[in-house]
C-alpha cells in the first residue's frame, strides 16, 4: 500500500472536493480512500508514504488527441514552398514525414513523446498514428513502448486512401488486429480504436470496408472532422452532404467515437453529434497554428455536447492546451467572459468521461475505486486557494513541467522529476540518432 499525502488534494470528482492537508491511499492499481493526512495515515499505518510537501495532489491528466509520430518534425526544415492553406501543410509537412517513418522511428518517437507526457503529468493518452510504409505492427510497437514507459494509452492507425489501396487495407488490418488484441488484454492500460484520417481522404468503398470490420468489434472511431474548410468543401462537392452527415451515413458516430476538431460544422451537425452521443475533441493550439479557424466550442458546450481537450501533437502539456483554450474562445467571440468554466470542464470532466468510456475503469478523479493515476504538482499559491478558485490557480500558476511525481495505475513512474521506468538520457540520445537518420532520408 502507498499513501501520497501532506499536500493539497484536488480530487476533480463530481463535487470537486478540495482537502487542504490531504492524502490519497492506494492499494494495488486502485485508490481506496481520500481524506485528511491524519485520517489516512492513522488508518493505514504500514503503508509507504510519499510526501507531497505541501504541493498539489491531483488526478493524472488525460490527453484525448495526440500524434506521437509527429515528434521528429521538431527542428526539421524540409525547404518546401510556404504553405498556402491547410492542405499544403499536410502535403508539405505531415504527409512527407509519415511516408519516411520506419518502425524504429515509431518506437523512438513513442519513447520520447510518452516520456514527455509523464513529465507533464499526463497519464492517459489517445494517440492517432500514421506511418504508411511501416504500418504492420506499428500500433503494437507503440503499445509495447507505452508499457515500458508505464503510461495508459489508446492507439489507432489513421486509415486513408491517399497512398493507394494496399496501404489502405494494411491500415484497416492494423486497426482490427490491434483492437482485438487490446480487448483481449483487458488490462485497462491499453485500448484500441479504429483510426480514420478524415473523410476527404476516404472513399465510400473504404468507409464501407471499415464499417463492415467494425460490426464485430467493440471500439469507437478516432477521426479528424471538418478541421479545415477544404474538408467541408470536398464533402459538399463530392458527396453532396456535410462532413458530419457523411460520417453518420457510415455509422462512424457513437458514444465511443472521438470526432476531432469539428471547426466547420453547422447547427444540424451539432444536433447529430449530440443525438449519437459522439465525443468531440478540441485542440486550440493546433487550430491556431494551422490557421484553420476556431471551433464553435462555446456553442457546443451550451448545447450539452461532450467536448474534450487535446493537443493534436502540438505539445504534450495539457496545462498549456488549457491556457490557449482559455484565450482562443475569448479572442474569437470578442467576449472576455467565456471559457472560464467551459475549458476546465473540457479538460477535467469531459476528458474523464471520454477515458472512462474506453477503459472500463474510473479514470481522472481521486476517489475510492478509481484507478490510481495520481500526480504531485509543485505549487505554492501566492493568494488564498480553495475549491472555488482552484481553476484560476491552475490556469495562471501551473504548467505541465510543474509535475514532480507521476503515478500510473498504482505504480510510481516518475519521482521528483526523475523517470523511474527507463533511462531517459540514453533514450533521448538514441532518439537524436534515429531522427537524424530519418532527416537524412528527405
Ligand atoms: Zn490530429
Amino acid at each position: 500500500m502507498v499513501i501520497i499525502g501532506n499536500g493539497v488534494v484536488v480530487t476533480r470528482d463530481d463535487n470537486n472536493t478540495f482537502i487542504k492537508n490531504g492524502a490519497v491511499a492506494v492499494d494495488g492499481s486502485k485508490i481506496i480512500e481520500v481524506g485528511t493526512v491524519e485520517e489516512i495515515k492513522g488508518k493505514y499505518k504500514d503503508a509507504e508514504f510519499i510526501d507531497a510537501k505541501g504541493n498539489l495532489i491531483m488526478p493524472g491528466l488525460i490527453n484525448t488527441h495526440h500524434h506521437i509520430y509527429s515528434a521528429f518534425a521538431r527542428g526539421l526544415n524540409l525547404n518546401n514552398p510556404p504553405a498556402k492553406g491547410f492542405i499544403d501543410i499536410l502535403e508539405n509537412m505531415w504527409w512527407t514525414i509519415d511516408k519516411k517513418l520506419t518502425l524504429e522511428d515509431v518506437k523512438y518517437s513513442g519513447y520520447t513523446t510518452l516520456i514527455d507526457c509523464i513529465k507533464n503529468g499526463v497519464t492517459t493518452v489517445f494517440d492517432h498514428h500514421a506511418s504508411p510504409y511501416a504500418i504492420e505492427n506499428s500500433l503494437f510497437t507503440l503499445a509495447d513502448v507505452a508499457k515500458e514507459v508505464g503510461i495508459r494509452g489508446s492507439f489507432c492507425y489513421e486509415t486513408s486512401d491517399r497512398d493507394g489501396e494496399a496501404i489502405t487495407d494494411a491500415g484497416i488490418k492494423e486497426n482490427v488486429e490491434f483492437i482485438k488484441y487490446a480487448n483481449k488484454e483487458n488490462s485497462d492500460m491499453v485500448k484500441g480504436m479504429f483510426g480514420l484520417h478524415a473523410q476527404f481522404t476516404l472513399s465510400d468503398k473504404t468507409l464501407e470496408k471499415c464499417a463492415k470490420e467494425m460490426e464485430s468489434l467493440d471500439a469507437g472511431y478516432h477521426v479528424h472532422t471538418a478541421e479545415g474548410i477544404d474538408d467541408l468543401h470536398h464533402c459538399l462537392k463530392e458527396h453532396g452532404k456535410r462532413v458530419v452527415e457523411r460520417l453518420m451515413d457510415f455509422d462512424i458516430l457513437g458514444e465511443k467515437t472521438l470526432s476531432v476538431h469539428n471547426l466547420h460544422i453547422n447547427s444540424r451537425e451539432m444536433d447529430i453529434l449530440k443525438e449519437t452521443k459522439t465525443n468531440l475533441v478540441n485542440n486550440p493550439e493546433s487550430n491556431m497554428g494551422n490557421a484553420v479557424g476556431c471551433a464553435p466550442v462555446i456553442e457546443m458546450m451550451k448545447r450539452g455536447l461532450n467536448v474534450g481537450l487535446g493537443t493534436d501533437g502540438y505539445t504534450s502539456d495539457m496545462f498549456e492546451s488549457m491556457k490557449v483554450g482559455n484565450l482562443i474562445h475569448k479572442h474569437n467571440l470578442c467576449d472576455s467572459n467565456v471559457a472560464w468554466g467551459e475549458v476546465p470542464k473540457m479538460f477535467f470532466e469531459n476528458n474523464r468521461d471520454i477515458a472512462s468510456r474506453h477503459f472500463n475503469a474510473e479514470i481522472g478523479a481521486l476517489k475510492p475505486g478509481a484507478v490510481a493515476d495520481i500526480i504531485v504538482v509543485e505549487y505554492d499559491p501566492l493568494t488564498p486557494m480553495d475549491a472555488s478558485n482552484i481553476n484560476s490557480h491552475l490556469l495562471f500558476g501551473v504548467n505541465g513541467k510543474s509535475t514532480l511525481t507521476t503515478m500510473v495505475n498504482g505504480k510510481v513512474v516518475m519521482k521528483d522529476r526523475i523517470l523511474l521506468t527507463l533511462d531517459e538520457k540514453e533514450i533521448f540520445e538514441k532518439s537524436r540518432e534515429v531522427s537524424s537518420k530519418l532527416w537524412s532520408r528527405f
